[in-house]
């Protein structure tokens, strides 16, 4: 090698370096983290996501939020019900792996592995607002929380101010959105300063029973909300599982807008002596109203925690994160409440701003999970993602909108609970970016608990039909593509290690009715249906005005 050529390998390297230098102080800066989180918060309730609240204006600033960095069109909850989803991103872990399957049960602080990751990667921590998990947030260097569901007005806290401190009980005055607000802005003035921080903000809102801030009482009183064509024609959604043999079972199965029900699972928010088309019509609207009303109360205060970080000169030196624990069905299918696989409910809003990385405007289809969110966030406090974590970093793809080589394409779904306390079947399926199949199994996690309700498939084609109103299965011309997804559901099983081999009384519904068992799911449904059923005793829901 003559001298030119040596300078210039040497100039290259030194180029190289440089650049490797860059990139490395990128990857190892510590950006403050604030995951900022709703209950119950559907996507298509938020502007940036489009659809038929969109013109509503229900959410300016989370809209603007999505301009300057990247929407996730494609977030999918694993287990879409509060506990569950919450411990979930706590964890890394899939529903049945980390044992919160339904609204009870604890964890642990040594099983709160994302607060304290965060800790050992130097970030202070904390989490305020709602929590819903059965043992205190006791891996956070900080929190001030409330109890279980909590309450929209006057809320009762519950903070515990140091690891070694005793938690104190406060009770407040003021609307749950804004109060929860302050407590962060408090604590954000209050931080160690010398260190990267890790906020975890919870909304209560916007979950029933949907009390808005007394400033929005008037919001959009004199519009009509649009309807879903869905409240009225479901046309071919649904299958035996879901509306019986001939329809039978409607007055049993899932809540509902419509005064449908004869169980006790309608919204009925309507005067008295109205038609069942009137009565569906004035509850839609009333339920509609307060949910977005409250949506509007969480976008106010997203802005105040905004305008606390551009005037404090962090801003742009915090990867900001917003989500629902999972979507909610607003009268799509007739449908309230979250809990079904179906696409309002399953799907979790996901903007993600970071100037420093992430494209303003940005958008990916990449099929993300709840269990890539805690990957994540480690990733971009410079943490590896520990093995026990079944997720995966999305941080590529939220950086250059590329998905990594062996991004999953299809993901895994199931609901354990089955039936109370809101009336939907337990089942299990797979999303892919084309297609949805779901199979209701129909029967509680332990035998003779429960009823069980009438097995049956569902089959979706998600970019003809993306409001799922025509069940493909038993199409003919489907049977290769069903037989296809019914596959590549045993091997995602496997992958995310579920199985029912220790219930066999699962196990027993899954076999007889994987491929046929017509007859007998119609005589279950005849039984039903001749039986009826009655809900639990359950908190009561307003009454309308
Ligand atoms: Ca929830």
């Amino acid at each position: 090698m003559d001298r030119r050529d040596f300078l210039k390998t040497l100039g290259l390297s030194a180029v190289a370096c440089g650049m490797f230098r860059t990139a490395a102080r990128a990857r190892s800066h510590k950006p403050n983290i604030l995951y900022i989180m709703a209950d119950d918060h559907a996507a298509h309730a938020i502007g940036a996501y489009g659809g038929r609240l969109a013109k509503l204006d229900p959410t300016p600033t989370l809209d603007k939020l999505a301009r300057e960095g990247m929407i996730l069109d494609n977030c999918l909850c694993a287990n879409a019900i509060c506990t569950p989803s919450r411990v979930t991103i706590l964890t890394g872990q899939y529903s049945h792996i980390n044992g919160i399957t339904g609204l009870g049960g604890n964890v642990p602080g040594e099983q709160q592995y994302l607060p304290l990751l965060m800790r050992d990667a130097g970030y202070q921590t904390a989490v305020v607002g709602k929590w819903h998990i059965g043992t205190q947030p006791e891996a956070f260097d900080y929190y001030n929380v409330l109890h279980s569901q909590g309450k929209y007005h006057n809320p009762e806290m519950q903070e515990r101010k140091t690891p070694q401190g005793r938690e104190v009980t406060t009770p407040t005055e003021g609307y749950c959105s804004d109060i929860i607000t302050d407590i962060s802005l408090d604590w954000l003035e209050n931080r160690d300063k010398s260190k990267p921080f890790f906020l975890m903000h919870h909304f209560k809102a916007p979950h029933k029973p949907w009390d808005n801030a007394e400033r929005y009482n008037d919001l959009w009183e004199d519009i009509d909300i649009p309807e879903p064509p869905s409240l009225w024609d479901n046309e071919n959604n649904g299958s035996i599982a879901t509306r019986g043999h001939n329809d039978e079972l409607i007055g049993i199965i899932g809540k509902s807008v419509s005064p449908r029900h004869h169980s006790g699972y309608s919204l009925r928010y309507h005067k008295d002596g109205l038609s069942a088309e009137e009565a569906t019509r004035e509850s839609y609207q009333r339920y509609l109203k307060k949910y977005l009303r409250c949506v509007r109360g969480i976008d106010d205060n997203v802005k105040r925690l905004l305008e606390y970080l551009k005037a404090e000169g962090q801003l742009d030196n915090t990867l900001i994160a917003y989500s629902s624990d999972q979507g909610m069905m607003l009268g799509e299918h007739d449908y309230v409440d979250k809990r079904w696989m179906y696409e309002e409910s399953i799907k979790m809003p996901l903007i993600v701003r970071y100037p420093r990385s992430i494209k303003p405007g940005s958008r990916s289809d990449a099929l993300i999970s709840n269990t890539d969110f805690a990957p994540t966030l480690l990733d971009f406090a410079g943490m590896a993602t520990p093995d026990y974590m079944q997720g995966r970093s999305f941080r590529t793809i939220a950086e250059t909108g590329r998905e990594p080589k062996n991004w999953r394409q299809s993901s895994y779904y199931r609901y354990w609970v089955h039936m109370p306390p809101d009336g939907q079947p337990a089942h299990f399926g797979i999303r892919t970016k084309n297609y949805k199949l779901i199979f209701f199994y129909g029967a509680p996690m332990e035998p003779g608990k429960q009823f069980r309700t009438p097995p049956g498939w569902e089959l979706y084609d998600m970019q003809n039909d993306p409001h799922e109103m025509n069940n493909l299965y038993g199409d003919p011309e489907y049977k290769t593509l069903a037989a296809k997804l019914k596959k590549e559901l045993l091997r995602l099983r496997e992958e995310v290690k579920d199985s029912d081999a220790d219930r066999p009384h699962i196990q027993a519904v899954i076999d007889k009715f994987w491929d046929g068992g017509e007859e007998e799911a119609i005589r279950i449904s005849h039984e039903l249906a001749a039986k009826g059923h009655t809900p639990p005793s359950r908190s009561k829901e307003p009454k309308a005005k």
